[in-house]
């Protein structure tokens, strides 16, 4: 039988915008050590914006934003959004073959050329020599930008860098959290340099990144080998599988459906501070049984 003060739990977690699954998710986030948040949409905005661009060898800017725009069309990635957002207006050339290459970029051809668009991984993985482009990937990085490259015909030919700051409230919930005795985990697509820059403002301890999209539940389950007791916080689409994975999924608000559908626990609104509150309670009606 179920005990009625985890049921009231249940129902006073509701009053302040948690929704819990059931009795069993409550006893269950009641007793995690480790706290594991998607980057993009969870400790950030999501709403990345292109903060500056800078071109290499006989590229010019309005080419470069032109073609990665024409290319961006095809996809629903937040950092497509931002580059789109940045071309505004102006007429996109038709693009054939587009591709989405998961976790990496996009590729296609335009007016001619062949296209790539994406982290330093894919570039590097298709042969594109990216020295020229070091210095300043590293240091926008470094700031906790993020780089996207467009290699043109096999050249590189730009580097966009893109910018998606945390949530005002994102370093508050997590020190809240920090103080409650959790460990705390970033996990991201996002490369090492620029997750780590965004983990030390939010004041996160470990940082998990350039995970592929299928590589967030395995992430979820080495935690859970170490004998972790394991939440995921997401979002979107993509993490879905890591949300079922852990030993309680969280959803944040406006997420994704599918991420919505997963999740043990959902937060009405979309702020980390439901996330301390939500732990909280379910520790203080599990306190109250004892
Ligand atoms: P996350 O959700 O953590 O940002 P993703 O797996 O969606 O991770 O993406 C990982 C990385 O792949 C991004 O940081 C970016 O560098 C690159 N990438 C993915 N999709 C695109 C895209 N449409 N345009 C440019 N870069 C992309
Ligand atoms: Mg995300």
């Amino acid at each position: 039988a179920t005990p009625m003060s985890i049921i009231s739990g249940v129902g006073r977690a509701a009053e302040f915008g948690v929704l819990v699954r059931d009795a069993d998710a409550l006893q269950r986030a009641s007793t995690l050590d480790t706290l594991v948040f998607d980057k993009t949409g969870t400790l950030t905005e999501g709403r990345p914006q292109v903060v500056a661009i800078k071109t290499f060898g006989d590229t010019v800017e309005a080419q470069a934003l032109r073609l990665a725009a024409a290319l961006e069309q095809g996809s629903s990635h937040p950092l497509a959004r931002a580059i789109l957002d940045r071309a505004g207006d102006v007429s996109l050339p038709q693009v054939s073959g587009f591709r989405t290459l998961r976790g990496l970029g996009v590729s296609g051809e335009a007016e001619g050329h062949t296209l790539l668009l994406g982290n330093q991984t894919l570039l590097n993985e298709r042969q594109v020599d990216t020295a020229e482009m070091a210095e300043e990937m590293a240091a926008r990085a470094s700031q906790g930008a993020t780089p996207v490259l467009l290699a043109i015909d096999g050249k590189a030919a730009a580097l966009l860098t893109v910018r998606d700051p945390l949530r005002d409230d994102s370093a508050a919930a997590l020190k809240r959290l920090h103080r409650a005795g959790y460990r705390l985990v970033m996990l991201t697509g996002d490369n090492p340099t620029t997750a780590s820059a965004i983990a030390r403002e939010a004041g996160i301890d470990e940082v998990i990144a350039g995970v592929l999209p299928d590589g967030k539940a395995d992430a979820i389950k080495r935690l859970q080998s170490q004998g972790r007791q394991v939440a995921m916080i997401g979002d979107g689409i993509n993490d879905a599988p890591a949300l079922a994975q852990a030993d309680v999924g969280i959803a944040m608000g406006g997420g994704s459906d599918v991420a919505i559908e997963t999740a043990a626990i959902t937060l009405m609104r979309h702020s980390l501070t439901g996330v301390a509150d939500a732990l909280a309670l379910s520790r203080a009606t599990l306190r109250n049984m004892k």
